[in-house]
């Protein structure tokens, strides 16, 4: 049995429904998962119910874009996971955010629009389910119009920040969006450290500590852009500071085709145990 925990679905970027999700997972031995959209957790309800009849057990979970200080490219998520997805504070919280990425994704058009590209807001209501919408949706309006051939030319010629179609988005800091998942039960994880794109390892460990005096309990060592070596640096620096593990492919589906769930690109592996860790240690705070 495989497990994956950092997964998305149509409720953010992702290109399967959260029902789509659950047999194409299960179609791969996958056992345990966890549904991590962006800003947003409606797509946890409808995969856990479906995840029943189909044997694939489904965690909570939510991924944050972390308001910080960082450098070029750098950037900070956090995932939340096995929190009571029916907590109103932190529904309220992502309902915000949401309406925040609705009006951003609506000044990007404009940018692009007055950048000369053919596009107009009938298109990103067309392009747009249910849930939060982010670039990855302007990017494959742009794919579908001849544009850009794919994602990355999208990213690197207009999404990207120094690009035409740019516009931050609104994020939550570090300490409230820790609190935000433990008040709903919650546990905080550090989403692929590699983004944080520290330049050694004792940076990154430096930055680990101080994410851990607010809160955080853990790190997602496992990761499809970790080669071996961070890995295992990340897995015996979480032993040493009693910080838990986590890991996942951040699975998209065709938005990413090179990455499949449990495995990545092939190298992932994600012990199972971890789940069992996370566990013990939600009911030793109860
Ligand atoms: P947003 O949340 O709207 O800022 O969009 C960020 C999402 O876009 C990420 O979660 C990725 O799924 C995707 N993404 C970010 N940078 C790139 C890139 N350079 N190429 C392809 N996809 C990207
Ligand atoms: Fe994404
Ligand atoms: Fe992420
Ligand atoms: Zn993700």
């Amino acid at each position: 049995m495989l497990i994956d925990l950092h997964m998305h679905t149509n409720y953010s970027d992702g290109s399967y429904s959260p029902e789509e999700l659950i047999d194409y997972v299960s179609a791969r031995d996958l056992g345990i998962i966890a549904v991590t959209d962006h800003d947003e957790t409606g797509g946890v309800i409808p995969a856990r119910e479906y995840g029943k009849k189909r044997g694939v057990e489904v965690i909570p979970g939510v991924e944050l874009s972390i308001d910080i200080e960082l450098t070029g490219a750098a950037h900070l998520h956090l995932l939340g996971l096995m929190f009571d997805p029916g907590n109103v504070t932190l529904i309220d919280e992502l309902a915000k955010l949401k309406k925040a990425r609705g009006e951003r994704a609506f000044m990007i058009v404009q940018k692009l629009r007055e950048a000369g590209l053919p596009i107009d807001a009938g298109d990103l209501a067309n392009a747009v389910g249910q849930g939060s919408v982010g670039r990855p949706h302007i990017a494959e309006i742009l794919i579908k119009k001849g544009v850009v051939s794919d994602i990355y030319e999208a990213f690197s010629n207009y999404l990207s920040k120094g690009q035409p179609g740019y516009v931050p988005k609104k994020k939550l800091k570090l300490a409230p969006a820790i609190e935000l998942i433990h008040g709903a039960g919650g546990l905080a994880i550090l989403a692929h450290p590699v983004s944080l794109k520290c330049k050694t390892y004792r940076e990154l460990g430096e930055k680990i500590i101080e994410m851990k005096s607010v809160g955080l309990d853990g790190i997602e060592a496992y990761y499809p852009g970790h080669d071996k070596y961070l890995t295992k640096w990340l897995v015996t620096f979480a032993g040493k500071n009693h910080l838990l593990l986590s890991g996942g492919s951040d699975f998209h589906g065709s938005a990413k085709p090179d990455v499949e769930p449990g495995i990545g690109r092939g190298s992932l592996y994600i012990p199972t145990d971890l789940v069992e860790r996370m566990r013990e240690e939600k009911k030793s705070r109860k």
